[in-house]
C-alpha cells in the first residue's frame, strides 16, 4: 500500500503555504500543524493509487472541483489557530 497518495495532504499544504503568506500572526511548526489537521479533519480525503498518464488529469480536474472548499477550510483553520494559538504568544 506504500504508493497509495492522500492527494488531499498535498493540496491542504499547497494552499496552507499561499494562505498563510498573506495572513498576519504565527506561522511556526506547532500552528502549521493545528492548521494542517483541522483542514484534514474538515475536508473528504482523495486517495488515489501511484499517479500515470490519465489519473493526472482526473486529479487536476478534481483539484479544481475541490479548490473552493479547500481554501474555506484553510482559511477557517487559520483564523481559529490564531485565535487561540496551542502556545505562549
Ligand atoms: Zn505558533
Amino acid at each position: 500500500m506504500n504508493n497509495v497518495i492522500n492527494y488531499m495532504e498535498i493540496w491542504v499544504k499547497e494552499y496552507m503555504d499561499i494562505i498563510l503568506e498573506k495572513e498576519e500572526g504565527c506561522k511556526c511548526d506547532k500552528c502549521k500543524r493545528d492548521v494542517f489537521t483541522l483542514s484534514m479533519n474538515n475536508l473528504k480525503p482523495y486517495y488515489v493509487a501511484t499517479p500515470l498518464g490519465e489519473i493526472i488529469a482526473k486529479i487536476e480536474s478534481t483539484k479544481q472541483q475541490v479548490e473552493t472548499d479547500i481554501i474555506v477550510q484553510v482559511t477557517k483553520a487559520i483564523n481559529k489557530v490564531q485565535n487561540s494559538p496551542n502556545h505562549d504568544r
